[in-house]
């Protein structure tokens, strides 16, 4: 803050398409696709008109008690597209949110439905894992820089660590090590689901860890692990939903169905705070009963199953379909990845990881030794300060540069993107 109270503030007046400008009226590339949440580029014309539409016949009236058409409609197109089996939709209205939901309903619903089956109250999840910023969020996290203050305030969990490859917890290599840390997790999976109520996970990419890229298949055994453990699997799609990834939802890559899924930022494009939980018939049954069993999940907010919110996903969701968007995303990536190729090799940097269009490079100062650069250097902030000057906004997580551009974005935009943040580190780094 005392930084950004110095520097020159950058302020964002107005956006079409993959760019935004500012109140100077310069224009910058959204790298971020203002961070996570912008998928068929800013200003759409159909997004515009269903938002007005809606607020046409009404901005918001309360969820409790009550329901409106949008978010009846959207939940029904929402378990359409979803993993098969999940069968029911609870809303709020942040990522963070839709998994303190998650956290929530996974231990009533062990009391509830199978009191004898433990005190399943605790959680598994990987270390460098990234939920939210509220505090069960938090707890169920693990990435220090943003955690340490509030580590009294936490619940305790159980961590196991997460398949960042390139720098192995085990120190062997994929594919010859076999996955082999999916051991500890079966272990502990084995010896404490007593206490579990859950196991937490971004499915395929643990994106704010710096986009680390799980193996093929690491998702479908945690799958089978949960299930013969009988531990709820949670799967936070809210980085990895709505395109991401190159299909729809991350598990779709695996065929897996989560028992929890919690969803959010790409769910109204980019325009609405609006998010998520989604879960199976057999969860939402431990939840009836008479009046005075009080089996109500009691976990309600101000603006839950918002009309406008509500009203422009299921627009966004229209848009996939008439531009086709999945589909125009394979060439994209393709082209990403061969674009990629030469930023790869330059001295400084690690590692790229790839996944649709999250892509995640890592900076070291040693690439034989990977030595990280230190946090005093800001390699990563001087990168995208660098890139900032010549027109595209990224927002590093630490040593990682991401990209993370709109699905929309189009090849010329796309291989611009590339160029800026090639040309950034280069300057910033050295040959
Ligand atoms: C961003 C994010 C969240 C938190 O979402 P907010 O809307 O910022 O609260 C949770 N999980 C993952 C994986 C995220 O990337």
């Amino acid at each position: 803050m005392q930084e950004w109270e110095q520097d020159e503030p950058l302020i964002i007046e107005r956006g079409r398409g993959s760019y935004l400008f500012d109140i100077q009226g310069r224009s910058y590339l959204d790298g971020t696709s203002s961070v996570w949440v912008n998928l068929h580029g800013h200003r759409h014309p159909a997004l515009d008109r269903a938002l007005k539409r809606q607020l046409g016949k009404i901005a918001h009236s309360t969820f409790l008690g009550l329901s409106n058409p949008p978010a009846i409609e959207l939940a029904r197109e929402l378990i359409r597209i979803a993993p098969p089996g999940l069968a029911r939709v609870f809303y709020s209205d942040n990522g963070s949110t839709a998994v303190e939901v998650a956290l929530k309903m996974a231990v009533q619903y062990w009391q509830q439905r199978h009191p004898d089956a433990g005190p399943k109250r605790s959680f598994l999840h990987l270390k460098l894992a990234y939920h939210g910023d509220t505090i069960g969020a938090v707890s169920v996290g693990n990435i220090d820089l943003f955690h340490a203050p509030f580590k009294s305030l936490v619940f305790p969990t159980v961590e196991a660590d997460p398949p960042y490859c390139y720098r192995c917890p085990l120190k062997l290599t994929h594919p010859s090590c076999q996955v082999a840390c999916l051991e500890p997790i079966e272990r502990l999976l084995k010896t404490r689901h007593r206490e579990l109520a859950g196991l937490v996970i971004e499915p395929l990419v643990q994106a704010a860890a710096g986009m680390i890229t799980h193996p093929p298949g690491y998702l479908k055994r945690i799958r089978e692990l949960c299930t013969k453990y009988n531990v709820l699997l949670i799967a936070d799609e809210v980085a990895t939903g709505f395109g991401r990834t190159g299909k729809m939802f991350a598990c779709q890559h695996e065929a897996v169905t989560p028992d929890l899924m919690a969803i959010s930022k790409g769910m109204t494009g980019g325009y609405m705070p609006l998010a998520a939980t989604l879960t199976t018939e057999e969860i939402y049954k431990a939840f009836l009963g008479t009046y005075e069993e009080f089996k109500t999940f009691f976990h309600g907010h101000s603006y839950t199953g918002n009309p406008l919110g509500c009203a422009v996903a299921l627009e966004n969701l229209r848009i996939f379909r008439r531009e086709r968007t999945l589909l125009r995303l394979r060439p994209k990536s393709a082209a990403l990845a061969r674009w990629l190729e030469p930023v790869a090799r330059l001295p400084h940097v690690g590692e790229i990881r790839h996944r649709g269009l999250m892509v995640g490079i890592e900076l070291v100062r040693d690439r034989p030794t990977k030595e990280p650069y230190p946090i005093t250097a800001r390699i990563g902030h001087h990168v995208a300060t660098e890139a900032r000057r010549n027109g595209l906004l990224l927002r590093p997580l630490g040593n990682v540069i991401v990209l993370l551009p709109p699905l929309s974005t189009s090849l010329p935009e796309l291989k611009r993107m590339v160029a800026i943040t090639h040309s950034a580190i280069e300057t910033v780094t050295g040959r």
